[in-house]
């Protein structure tokens, strides 16, 4: 077999290896912050119909520009947010992860620089790698929040071209107020962009950066339908922005990049958007009990808005990470030494996490009564 490095690959890639959450078969896979709940009859369906209904034309490419499904997401964002969103101001790709690589593609690149505010979302240095940006880890606090004086002094010295925002943030799971996304877009010359992949799942009183859009050309916000939509494995992500910044992308863009049948797909989810986004406070639900429980383990977490929690302190996270994959609860462990992220889902989900985690707490929680660094058993 050949190895990677007798290929003629380019230097900034040599040594490494792809990205990714591990995907075990497990019985509790709550490491990637999917959607559990079944998704309705009625919509699978619909799917049946349009996809076959959509198959006929597979002869010919698809929309290249994706109006129909722009219009539809453009309704459901004008609908949630009470924000005015036209369809020239929305774009739509294969996942966030292709609408933000292609952001970087169209106002990053060689010789330019992006900045997010680390611990978080761990593609965006992946992005960069891909586009030959330059990434640059911004600063929190020790408790994770953004202290936004010392963010706008940190963009106004790196002055990077894209500036992300993760809003609420993976893995610590909170969202970041207005007033901090509007004095970080004053702070900088180039792209915000505000990542909302979970912003369906904000607690009351959070209020999305669509609000901001108006007057501020450079600002964009980034969506999702794979978190509370439930729709991860149709690969479905979109932005809305100024119509310049649509235009920008459309620059980038692979020709015919989103497939008739993802397009027909996402349509016929959007059609049923208020059955799919039904299991969202129940997620939520989930999401506080955890939070609840933690205490009496030991352990606590960090403020949640989205729907998973990052949970600590324990004193060695790939061996608590261990203890409860031995137990068939998959978590994820986002690497910031004491703590692990856990998805919020069902009811059983939640039964099945707190009850290995019970088991696992004392042994491997800091001060706890056990042997703190050891494994729970060989
Ligand atoms: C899950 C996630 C996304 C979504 O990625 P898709 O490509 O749309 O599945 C985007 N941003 C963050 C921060 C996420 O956690």
């Amino acid at each position: 077999m050949t190895s990677l490095e007798e290929l003629p690959l380019r230097p900034e890639l040599r040594g490494r290896s792809a990205y990714g959450a591990p995907q075990l078969t497990v019985a509790h896979q709550l490491n990637t912050n999917e959607n559990p709940h079944p998704l309705p009859d009625g919509l699978l369906a619909d799917l049946g119909t349009a996809l076959a209904e959509a198959s006929r034309g597979l002869n010919r490419y698809p929309d290249r520009n994706a109006v129909a499904l722009r219009t539809d997401l453009a309704t459901y964002l004008t609908r949630t947010s009470g924000e005015q969103v036209g369809v020239d101001q929305v774009w739509a790709a294969n996942g966030s992860n292709e609408v933000l690589q292609q952001l970087l593609q169209a106002f990053a690149g060689a010789g330019r620089t992006a900045l997010g505010f680390t611990p978080s979302y761990s593609m965006y240095p992946v992005y960069c790698t891909g586009t030959s940006t330059a990434w640059v880890e911004g600063h929190r606090r020790a408790d994770f929040t953004l202290d936004v004086a010392a963010a706008v002094a940190q963009v106004r010295e790196v002055r990077p071209d894209v500036v992300f925002v993760t809003s609420p943030n993976n893995p610590t799971g909170t969202a970041v107020d207005l007033d901090t996304i509007a004095a970080l877009y004053d702070a900088t010359e180039g792209m915000l962009v505000v990542d909302e992949a979970y912003t369906e799942f904000a607690r009351a009183g959070t209020v999305s950066a669509l609000s901001l859009l108006p007057g501020r050309p450079r600002l964009v916000v980034s969506r999702t339908m794979s978190k509370a939509f439930g729709m991860a494995g149709l690969r479905l992500g979109y932005l809305a922005a100024d119509p310049a910044v649509v235009e920008a992308v459309q620059l980038v863009r692979l020709p015919y990049h989103l497939s008739s049948l993802t397009q027909a797909a996402a349509r016929t989810a959007l059609a049923h958007t208020d059955e799919l986004l039904a299991t969202v406070e129940a997620v939520k639900a989930q999401r506080d009990r955890i939070v609840a429980e933690l205490p009496a383990l030991g352990l606590t977490s960090v403020p949640s808005d989205a729907n998973f929690v990052l949970f600590g302190h324990v004193a060695d996270s790939a061996a608590a990470w261990q203890a409860l994959l031995d137990r068939g609860v998959l978590v994820r462990d986002p690497g910031l030494p004491g703590w692990l992220r856990v998805t919020a889902g069902t009811p059983e989900e939640t039964d099945a996490f707190l009850a290995a985690l019970g088991e696992v707490a004392p042994t491997h929680r800091l001060g706890g009564s056990g042997r703190a660094s050891s494994r729970a058993e060989p």
